[in-house]
């Protein structure tokens, strides 16, 4: 038996995992998705990513940005260590894809900001 908080929603529900053979048994769920949050816990963890990425832009040296899906708990490491080498040159806005298939997870790291508005610019 395993217990576990989801994190899916602010409610929090403490979750109690059993594996019954090939099946999982979740409980403490208050929705649907509790269970699917439980069995890819225990299967295949992933989370999104939030983080900055160096610019050139000296007024706004730090762009935030965030995976545009979940990767692989296991693969979050290598994604930090990828963007700890980008270095944006040119103004973007949000949404704009900043990296393509980090560490080939298939997912893309995006902006989550328009430099142009925080720079005054257009
Ligand atoms: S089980 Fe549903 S209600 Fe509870 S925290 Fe997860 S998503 Fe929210």
């Amino acid at each position: 038996m395993k217990t576990m908080t989801c994190i899916i929603c602010p409610r929090g529900c403490s979750l109690t995992v059993e594996k019954e053979g090939a099946e999982y048994k979740v409980t403490g769920q208050m929705c649907k998705r509790g269970k699917e949050f439980a069995v890819n816990e225990l299967t295949n963890p992933t989370r999104s990513v939030t983080t900055t990425v160096r610019t050139v832009f000296t007024e706004f040296p730090r762009l935030p940005v965030k995976t545009d899906g979940e990767v692989p708990l296991g693969k979050i490491f290598d994604v930090m260590k990828e963007l700890d080498c980008i270095l944006v040159k040119d103004t973007v806005k949000s949404g704009d894809v900043i990296v393509e298939n980090i560490s080939n997870t298939g997912i893309n790291i995006v902006a989550t900001i328009s430099m142009s508005l925080m720079m005054g610019v257009s």
